[in-house]
């Protein structure tokens, strides 16, 4: 059996996004999630596999549900991760949508980087400031 799940670092904050790549939002909740992942480091937050969650991998499913918080972002009212968590039931702490919280426009299909540079900030900005309250609230 593998441990790549039991021996991993475990991260404050667990975040699931969409990476919806067929539009512009739906690439920025990854580019924002990683441009987080790189300023605050790995300690404070980690990435879960939003179709590995989907497909209902048992690994995946139990890591995110060990983390102390977790984080779920959507590009769009489609709410496609926020459904998927609830349909399988998993843990979420706290929720952030750039298109209904941040009022990014959506672009697409088949335009995944036509987000603007102030989008990108407007997203990376939302993100951390989400994170920073759930560890808030933890204390
Ligand atoms: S929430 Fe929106 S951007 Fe994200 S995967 Fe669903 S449809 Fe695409």
């Amino acid at each position: 059996m593998s441990t790549e799940h039991e021996d991993g670092q475990k991260p404050r904050v667990g975040i699931f996004y969409c990476g919806g790549a067929m539009s512009s939002v739906g690439e920025l909740t990854h580019e924002a999630a990683f441009e987080v992942l790189k300023q605050l480091g790995p300690q404070e937050v980690g990435m879960g596999c939003v179709s590995a969650l989907a497909a209902g991998v048992p690994n995946h499913f139990e890591t995110m549900q060990n983390q102390e918080k977790v984080l779920v972002i959507d590009g769009c009212p489609n709410s496609c991760v926020r459904r998927i968590v609830k349909e399988k039931g998993a843990k979420m702490d706290a929720y952030i949508n750039f298109g209904n919280d941040l009022g990014i426009e959506k672009k697409g299909p088949f335009k995944p980087l036509s987000y603007s540079q102030e989008d990108f900030e407007r997203a990376v900005d939302g993100v951390t400031a989400k994170i920073r309250d759930m560890e808030g609230s933890s204390e």
